[in-house]
């Protein structure tokens, strides 16, 4: 096994009717890929229908967000232990749809990543550049920053066995993905970002890659040893295509 993983990202799609269809499609789909790790994070209602289905397959779930604190009077918040009652292992922290919409802070990010932590949950810190800090040639600063604040409140240990996704946010939903060499350079800078604070740390982070992967991109880019699999928004709505992408995992 290459031990890159494929995560599918509902985002906020699905009923119990389509979900249902969705996760068999999945489980079918796999059954000739005894190798490929896959996780699907789903919107919190259904974290109850993805454990019935999924509770004794190989298939891991997750959610899309989580609260930074415990418990407490955080109207419409859901914390790590209500995620954990319902067998998830992964959540997204930090995707940009969550950061830009709901202002969420490189502060708020890396706390919610040491309550996943704190858990046991995976966390999948979702990091990457808008299509202008791209174009000014910052996008090594703005993803080092996001990085770095996390560093800072809580070491380089915070990143030991967790995920980080690369997402420029000018790829994701536009069917514009980063090419493989610019997610490579990417991967790269990320890995000796973490390497320079915690050598072990980084050695066990998994990076991924988001934003607009499909079956035709994911052969490049999941052949790249840098990229450890890939967090796959629309294609993950549609079986065949998702299957496809995970056929594309080496
Ligand atoms: P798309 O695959 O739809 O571009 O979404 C990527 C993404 O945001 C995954 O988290």
């Amino acid at each position: 096994s290459s031990n890159k993983i494929v995560v599918a990202n509902w985002k906020m799609h699905g009923s119990l009717a389509l979900n249902q269809a969705l996760i068999t499609g999945y489980l079918h789909g796999l059954q000739s890929l005894p190798q490929t790790d896959v996780v699907v994070c789903v919107p919190y209602p259904y974290l109850p229908q993805a454990q019935s289905l999924l509770s004794s397959t190989r298939l891991g779930w997750g959610a899309q967000n989580l609260a930074k604190y415990e418990q407490g009077a955080y109207t419409g918040e859901v914390g790590a232990s209500m995620l954990q009652d319902f067998g998830a292992r992964y959540v997204i922290i930090g995707h940009s749809e969550r950061s830009t919409a709901y202002c969420e802070s490189d502060e708020n990010i890396a706390e919610k990543m040491m309550v996943a932590k704190r858990h046991g949950l995976t966390p999948i810190l979702c990091v990457g550049e808008t299509l202008l800090e791209r174009e000014a040639g910052v996008m090594e600063r703005v993803v080092g920053k996001q990085l770095e604040t996390i560093i800072r409140l809580f070491g380089g240990e915070a990143f030991a066995g967790a995920i980080v996704s690369y997402e420029p946010i000018w790829a994701i939903g536009t069917g514009l993905a980063a090419t493989a060499e610019q997610a490579v350079a990417m991967h790269q800078f990320i890995r000796d970002t973490v390497a320079s604070a915690d050598k072990s740390a980084s050695a066990s982070l998994k990076i991924l890659y988001g934003g607009s992967v499909n079956p035709q991109n994911a052969v490049q880019l999941l052949n790249q040893k840098e990229i450890d699999g890939a967090l796959v928004g629309r294609c993950s709505l549609d079986v065949e295509q998702f299957i496809k992408i995970c056929q594309a995992v080496p």
